[in-house]
């Protein structure tokens, strides 16, 4: 995803050491995210930024809500998220490596920018499929669900068949 100004860290400037962020994830990064399932939210993201001569080291910790919709009865879903990642940027150049762990900054780089870090590391958080928890489901919904599980699985749930007998003795007694 293309890079929002809010995530930009200007490092010319920092000590060596360890610097604190937090970035509040809301309504224009959802949108601007380009993934359609997330509809808005509410995500903060804490980063520590390790800084030495040579090396940036981010890690990003998220954690909040997701609004989407839910795989099983597609109701809207505020469905918690919590995921880490690590970036390591690399201040003195050098060749680019396989590794997608480790960027190699241009010499007159004096910023970062985490977008695209923050936004993978949502994605990993984010399993494909996402339901309400247990029972939370619309009722509506659940119910529809239910009888088309009786009507059509093949193999019908015991339980049922049990529940089918009591009534037909009911219905012929
Ligand atoms: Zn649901």
């Amino acid at each position: 995803m293309d890079p929002l100004k809010d995530h930009t860290i200007e490092f010319t400037g920092l000590k060596d050491g360890q610097h604190e962020f937090q970035f509040v994830l809301a309504q224009p990064f959802f949108d601007a995210s380009g993934e359609e399932e997330w509809q808005g939210g509410h995500v903060k993201v804490d980063v520590t930024l390790d800084k030495s001569t040579s090396l940036l080291v981010a890690h990003m910790k998220a954690a909040g809500e997701v609004k989407m919709h839910c795989d099983r009865c597609d109701g809207p879903l505020d469905f918690h998220v919590e995921g880490e990642q690590r970036q390591i940027f690399s201040l003195t150049g050098g060749e680019d490596t396989d590794d997608d762990e480790l960027v190699s900054l241009d010499d007159r780089a004096h910023s970062i920018n985490l977008t695209h870090y923050i936004y993978e590391c949502l994605r990993l958080a984010i399993p494909i499929r996402h339901v309400h928890a247990e029972g939370q489901c619309d009722p509506e919904v659940e119910q529809v669900l239910r009888k088309l599980i009786v009507e059509h699985e093949p193999t019908p749930d015991p339980r049922w068949a049990v529940l089918k007998d009591l009534q037909n003795k009911e219905r012929n007694s």
